[in-house]
């Protein structure tokens, strides 16, 4: 077995065990393998152990890799900062979108989304921690942008994603994805349909799914440590 093979063996097992515990099923939670920084090769082994669903953070990288991977039907989400000028670009290529923060950017995927394909399912990203450098929406400004966004003909708004501030992992996090899930049940009551939490990384994932993630996004812990590029934080991009 691969390296990448035995770690998505560990990482669903982790998955399943952590739904175990909270009294939920792993079928509700979707494992997206973060591919960022590393090669076509590596996702090409990772479909071979299994892994359909793949994200990337840059629109080139991420286009360069689909292109090297043509032959095989992965589905791929974006999740990172969005540049005006990729909206094209992403809107053409990607099946899911999870880090839009601005009316503008949504209005732009919707126009962009092809006629032949379904539509762009989108998260807005919520900066939960109030981290003063991050990307995503206050959560006090969520409600009036999945309202704009909801109706947005291109698109399907399906739920709200989060990077928390960093911690020291374990139960330390569970405060902040509680606060993710509290703000999608809220939206809810207030009209909207909101069926995805995006939230859960690496070093974090099992306070994620403690607290209602249904969708995780790992990358090291699936492909190994990045030497380049490695920017979760969003820091003044975009
Ligand atoms: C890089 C990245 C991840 C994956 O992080 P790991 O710690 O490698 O699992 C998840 N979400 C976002 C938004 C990222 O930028």
């Amino acid at each position: 077995m691969t390296t990448i093979a035995s770690n998505l063996q560990a990482v669903r097992a982790a998955i399943a065990s952590s739904a175990d515990t909270h009294g939920r099923t792993d079928r509700d939670i979707t494992l997206l393998a973060v591919s960022k920084s590393f090669p076509a090769d590596a996702v090409r082994a990772a479909y071979h152990a299994g892994q359909h669903r793949f994200a990337e953070n840059y629109a080139q990288e991420a286009l360069d890799k689909m292109t090297a991977l043509e032959d095989l039907p992965l589905e791929w989400h974006f999740i990172g900062p969005i540049q005006s000028n990729k909206t094209r670009a992403i809107a053409e290529h990607f099946a899911w979108v999870h880090s839009v923060d601005r009316l503008k950017v949504a209005e732009r995927l919707s126009a962009q989304r092809p006629e032949h394909l379904p539509p762009l399912q989108i998260c807005l990203q919520v900066n939960i921690s109030g981290e003063a450098s991050k990307s995503g929406v206050t959560p006090a400004q969520a409600g009036m942008l999945a309202m704009q966004i909801a109706p947005l003909p291109r698109l399907t708004l399906r739920g709200l994603m989060a990077v928390p501030a960093p911690g020291p992992g374990g139960d330390a996090q569970r405060p902040a994805f509680a606060a993710l899930r509290v703000l999608r049940d809220r939206l809810n009551r207030q009209g909207l349909q909101l069926d995805t939490l995006s939230m859960g990384m690496s070093h974090d994932y099992p306070a994620a799914i403690a607290e209602g993630a249904t969708m995780v996004r790992i990358g090291t812990a699936i492909f190994g440590n990045r030497t380049t590029r490695d920017e979760t934080s969003n820091h003044g991009i975009g």
